[in-house]
């Protein structure tokens, strides 16, 4: 499955936004550089068939299957990235410190910031965010689900890829979850 890294799939705001976090200068170590002469795009819009993909890789690449859990990859609201140089990806925080803030100033939250992991993934700040202990207790939610109605017969585990945004799935998410809760009490 193909990666795919052009900045044309982007939502031409998004696309805006990080082009003008690559013209931002940063100082490192006492040495001032472009963003885009230290950083380089590793991947920007992903199919649903690549999420799955990582999804059902050992370990997971990801937590998100592409289909009940989009990536904002998917909504072209999101980049990855690598250093250019000897490490693709520092030890010294230094670096990616200094790479996110310059992305914070034109809009763009880092993933270390929001879920204190995934250090390559850079994405609009407006997009929706869920907080680190929701998204896991509704990502597992859905996998204990999932694995429920496959034991039982009720699905093969297959269904056609949805058109629901992600907004309208964690609103939906949340519904249910408000639901079943209601129901346990
Ligand atoms: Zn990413």
């Amino acid at each position: 499955m193909s990666i795919y890294r052009g900045l044309d799939k982007l939502t031409p705001e998004f696309r805006k936004q990080v082009e003008n976090w690559f013209k931002e200068k940063v100082t490192i170590k006492g040495v001032t550089k472009k963003v885009s002469d230290l950083v380089f795009v590793t991947e920007t819009w992903r199919s649903a068939e690549r999420q799955m993909q990582l999804f059902k890789q050992v370990p997971r690449a990801s937590w998100l299957d592409g289909v009940t859990q989009r990536s904002l990859h998917q909504d072209c609201l999101a980049v990855d990235i690598a250093f250019t140089g000897n490490e693709l990806y520092p030890k010294d925080q230094e670096y990616w410190r200094a790479v996110a803030d310059a992305a914070k100033k034109h809009g763009i939250d880092w993933g270390f910031d929001l879920w204190k992991w995934d250090k390559p993934h850079f994405q609009d700040a407006k997009a929706p965010y869920i907080a680190p202990d929701e998204e896991y207790a509704l990502v597992q939610w859905q996998i204990e689900a999932r694995n429920f109605a496959m034991k039982a017969n009720i699905t093969n585990g297959e269904r056609p890829l949805d058109p629901m945004t992600r907004v309208e799935m964690w609103e939906t998410s949340r519904k249910l979850a408000v639901y079943i809760t209601s129901l346990l009490k």
